[in-house]
């Protein structure tokens, strides 16, 4: 049992250490890091009363029970010396190199970051964390050990902040833990965080553990005899442990409707074995005299979990007819399934390479490594990629399986469409259809633990964007998104280069005259895009006109201004077709309009009028027009999956200045909002009114068009248009 709460002192720590590190001069660097660190932080008191340095040390101590590399162990004892300004980063490079130093950084700049802040930091130290893993696991490991002795000694602090850091530890660490396969601190944080955030309930749990232990080590006790005969008569060599079920899982059982009486009569037992192949026989030996429970036989042996735990899982029926869960292991395995990754430390081998071995275990074997180095390429907001993370990984997850077998783990909810896309963008894209476990399937069903699932593919299909609203993990939404985005850009690419050369026979130049490498070499610098292809894409979706683009070489006298403005007011303005974008309860087929007082976008509030002969038309919620009505009124609402723009109006109230509508469209740049028309209304003394006509997918993005036109400094007020 690790030690708990009590004084650890560094010989501990070098006691541990010296069973797996041998180097005098790690082992020295080891030394030299804790008396570094002892005399910076002198003086120091933490809340609970000890030195500081008592808490570098059990971090450190912490470290050395996963047998981590001494520049590990000496970066758990350094991890808070960066904290205090006095201590410089030179400082500490020159003592330790770069190495040692660039994880205490690590570290540091994760927990400088207030957790407990605004949502946006918080997101933001979270995507930190989560990045970190894929940068250097080793500042996950510290963090983790730093986290786990600030639980241990969590009754120092007052108890909101208990809550909250207990929440926290709940929301994101235990997860990484369990991904990394670090169940031993796993269960510690699960069975601490219980305790801070329910102390009732967890109080309660150990009380009536406590009350029956005698009883229930004496049961224990006397199945293992029964075990360790028949494995002795078998000359098999193996231990043998009774396993205490943690709190939190009895709490998660009893959570699910389960009686305590019921958990607690469950008992649990361990057998390690050398080889594979004794794990069977011991499991076949156990079967052959207690009855095993049906269905409840798992063979992670065979099929390992994605985070390489190996066991054998079975429920007999045991000695009085209680039942017993049985694991069986070899050492080898158990040292996966308590430390997961950091089992993986390759210390024996080269020191200055641990890095790089565990990142390459990381890469090959865990599939949730691959999955957030994915999201974060396609995420570039905090905001989307810790929720992306939070669904897409550190849910609860399922197993399924490939056809040949190969295990996929996904979150709990996720459809056929996930799995396509989990095993590749090429698989989702061209899926027609789906079978499991030799039944076709729709492709809204919610894959079960275990399924073997066969995706049926045709080169020529193409994804539906109705599998936006199918798919679960954001993984496979992302990629849709992708596919179809791809189409959008073919389309922009071919209309620009269109416009371009439209624009270039109207000068009566060819194109080779116009676009020499030099002309070329300019257009692109001026238009901040890297290859014609970019240009012609930024084309085609509006964000520049190819007059402009020719304008760069040769000028035709307008002004940026006035050719924007052109483009702007000679722009028709086209209805947009709106069938099927808003559902009417009751009814379809109806002819749906939206009002052109109000013009509602996806995103707000909206109630039907029925007309007198032209359908329905559909308002804001808030139209004054639609104060006074009482009948002819029916529901309605946005479909989920609109994709069209709309048009909408604001008015904007402005200083008078040459360059305001300009500022305006350049607010635009984005093409997330389109200009169809801007007009002056009137003008008096210094200011003016504005009507601006955008085409808008929702109110979120127009939201956020408004926040950006109300921070340009000439604009005064921003309104949504009521006619
Ligand atoms: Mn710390």
């Amino acid at each position: 049992m690790t030690k708990v709460n009590q004084n650890i002192c560094f010989d501990d720590v070098l006691e541990i250490v010296k069973t797996y590190i041998d180097k005098e001069d790690e082992l020295a660097c080891i030394q030299k890091a804790y008396l570094y660190a002892k005399e910076k932080h002198m003086g120091e008191i933490r809340l609970t009363g000890d030195d500081y340095i008592n808490h570098p040390l059990n971090v450190a101590y912490i470290l050395a029970k996963l047998s981590s590399d001494y520049q590990t162990i000496c970066a758990g004892l350094l991890h808070d010396i960066l904290e205090n300004p006095a201590n410089s980063k030179e400082e500490l490079e020159e003592q330790f190199g770069n190495d040692i130093t660039s994880l205490v950084e690590g570290i540091t700049t994760i927990n400088r970051l207030n957790f407990n802040g605004e949502t946006d930091s918080k997101l933001a130290s979270q995507r930190k964390i989560l990045v970190g893993l894929t940068e250097d696991v080793r500042v996950i490991f510290i963090k983790l050990a730093d986290r786990l002795h600030n639980m241990r000694t969590l009754w120092a602090i007052d108890s909101k902040s208990q809550k909250e850091k207990a929440k926290e530890t709940l929301d994101i660490l235990v997860p990484i833990a369990a991904r990394l396969g670090m169940n031993q601190i796993k269960s510690e944080l699960e069975d601490l965080c219980l305790r801070y955030s329910k102390p009732d309930v967890y109080f309660s749990i150990v009380e009536a553990l406590n009350e029956t232990k005698i009883e229930r080590d004496k049961t224990v006790e006397k199945m293992i005899q029964e075990v360790q005969e028949i494995l002795n008569e078998n000359h098999i060599e193996y231990k043998i442990k009774g396993r205490s079920k943690s709190i939190y899982s009895i709490y998660k059982k009893m959570d699910k409707g389960k009686r305590f009486q019921d958990i607690y009569d469950l008992f649990a037992m361990r057998i390690y074995v050398n080889t594979e192949s004794e794990c069977y026989q011991v499991l076949g030996l156990i079967h052959s005299k207690f009855k095993p429970m049906p269905k409840r036989f798992k063979d992670y042996v065979a099929n390992p979990k994605p985070n390489m735990y190996q066991s054998l899982h079975t429920t007999v029926f045991g000695i009085d007819g209680k039942l017993f869960e049985i694991q069986i292991r070899t050492y080898e395995m158990d040292a996966i399934a308590e430390n997961g990754i950091a089992s993986h430390w390759s210390y024996k081998e080269n020191g200055s390479n641990v890095k790089a071995n565990i990142q390459n275990a990381m890469e090959q074997k865990l599939q949730f490594f691959k999955t957030i180095m994915e999201l974060r390429k396609e995420e570039d907001n905090d905001e989307d990629f810790v929720n992306s993370v939070k669904t897409d990984i550190l849910k609860e997850s399922i197993y399924v399986f490939t056809p040949k077998g190969d295990a996929i783990e996904l979150p709990n909810g996720s459809t056929p469409i996930d799995f396509a896309y989990r095993v590749h963008s090429k698989v989702g894209d061209s899926m027609v259809g789906a079978i499991v476990n030799n039944q076709i399937v729709p492709l809204d069903y919610v894959l079960k633990d275990g399924d073997i699932i066969n995706i049926k593919t045709n080169k020529s299909a193409i994804p539906s964007k109705e599998w936006m609203n199918i798919a679960y993990t954001q993984q496979a939404k992302n990629k849709i998104k992708a596919f179809f985005n791809k189409i959008d850009k073919e389309e922009y690419l071919k209309k620009g280069e269109e416009e371009i050369k439209a624009e270039l026979r109207k000068r009566k130049i060819s194109f080779n005259e116009f676009f020499t490498p030099e002309n070329t070499e300019k257009i692109l610098a001026e238009t901040k895009c890297s290859n014609l292809d970019e240009l012609y894409i930024s084309i085609g979706n509006g964000k520049t006109t190819a007059t402009l683009t020719l304008n760069i070489i040769q000028n035709n006298n307008d002004t940026k201004e006035e050719i924007i403005l052109k483009k702007v007011t000679e722009r028709e303005v086209k209805p947009v077709v709106i069938k099927d974008d808003i559902i009417v309860e009751g009814i379809d087929s109806l002819k749906v309009n939206v009002a052109n007082c109000c013009q509602p976008i996806p995103g707000d509030h909206i109630v039907g009028y029925i007309t007198k002969g032209n359908g329905i038309s559909v308002h804001r919620m808030s139209c004054p027009n639609m104060e006074q009505v009482e009948e002819r009124v029916i529901s309605v609402h946005w479909n989920e999956t609109v994709s069209k723009k709309y048009h909408t109006s604001l008015l904007i109230e402005a200083e008078n200045t040459k360059n305001v509508l300009l500022d305006i469209i350049s607010k635009t740049s984005s093409g997330e909002v389109i200009v169809d028309s801007i007009n002056t209304l009137k003008r008096s003394g210094d200011t003016s009114l504005i009507e601006v006509t955008i085409r808008v997918s929702n109110l979120e993005k127009l939201t956020k068009f408004i926040h950006d036109l109300e921070s340009l400094k000439h604009i005064i007020t921003v309104e949504r248009l009521i006619k």
